[in-house]
């Protein structure tokens, strides 16, 4: 399975809490340009997963390869970052007194250190990657709006709009659908469906309508590991799936 090309790759990670394995020999492999969908109940190891990806979590044993060669067990966290990995967390962290325009602007500086966010002076490029970014995140006529007067689902729209500024490769994304209108929904399926034409993105859910929406590769956790992977027909018909998941 591993392979030079082969963007992230677990295999057999395992962590414990105080003696609890949260992770049990996992394995999990994303492929460059993929959209992947994460399901499994609560305590199945989703969070710690990324955690595991983002480097916030050591595993005690196992491989987390990127790009190929890049040990990720060796890098801290601002170093993934840097590398080309970025997570969109469950809640929205824009900056509300701010325009939609100006968060973008602030997250395409970040990487630039605190006197850009102060002096910098964006380029035509700077604008022009911001003009991409906000029509891909669905916000071009709200670009001069305060982000306080954005609804809750296009505040996450902002935030993984900001995530696209650092340029990631890999763009982990942690129930972005959760608060959302109907409508919202199923335009963040097309959106992220779009984000994946340039770059890798997991997409941790419980809502098996957007689940469904999205039409991509799932892979089912449970007390840790891979319970069961492949389309989502495949996936929730699985007894096991049925049992320790959908049934309940
Ligand atoms: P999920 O995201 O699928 O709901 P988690 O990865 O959050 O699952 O949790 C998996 C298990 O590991 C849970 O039983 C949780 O209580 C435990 N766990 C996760 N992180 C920690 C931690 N930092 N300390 C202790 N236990 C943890």
């Amino acid at each position: 399975e591993k392979n030079p090309r082969t963007l992230l790759y677990l295999d057999g990670v395992s962590v414990s809490f105080d003696g609890f394995k949260a992770l049990n020999s996992l394995s999990f492999v994303v492929e460059p340009g993929e959209l992947r969908a994460i399901i499994g109940p609560n305590g199945a190891g989703k969070t710690t997963m990324m955690d595991i990806i983002t480097g916030k979590t050591r595993p005690d044993e196992g491989e987390v390869f990127f790009k190929g060669d890049i040990d990720l067990t060796k890098r801290d966290e601002a170093e993934i970052a840097q590398l080309g990995i970025g997570r969109k967390f469950q809640k929205p962290t824009v900056f509300e007194n701010h325009t939609v325009w100006d968060n973008l602007e602030l997250a395409l500086n970040r990487g630039r250190g605190v006197f850009a966010t102060l002096f910098y002076r964006l380029t035509g490029e700077d604008k022009r990657r911001i003009e991409e970014i906000l029509a891909t995140v669905r916000l071009t006529a709200r670009r001069d709006d305060l982000a306080a007067g954005l609804s809750h689902g296009q505040k996450q729209w902002l935030e993984i709009g900001m995530l696209l500024a650092q340029e990631p490769e890999l763009l982990l994304v942690d129930e972005p659908v959760a608060g959302m209108t109907d409508a919202e929904t199923a335009e963040t399926a097309i959106l992220l469906k779009d984000i994946a034409k340039t770059r890798s993105v997991v997409v941790v859910e419980h809502d098996m309508g957007f689940i469904r929406d999205l039409g991509v590769k799932v892979t089912c956790l449970a007390e840790g590991s891979v319970l069961a992977e492949g389309s989502i027909d495949f996936v929730s018909n699985d007894p096991k799936v049925i049992e320790n998941y959908l049934g309940r």
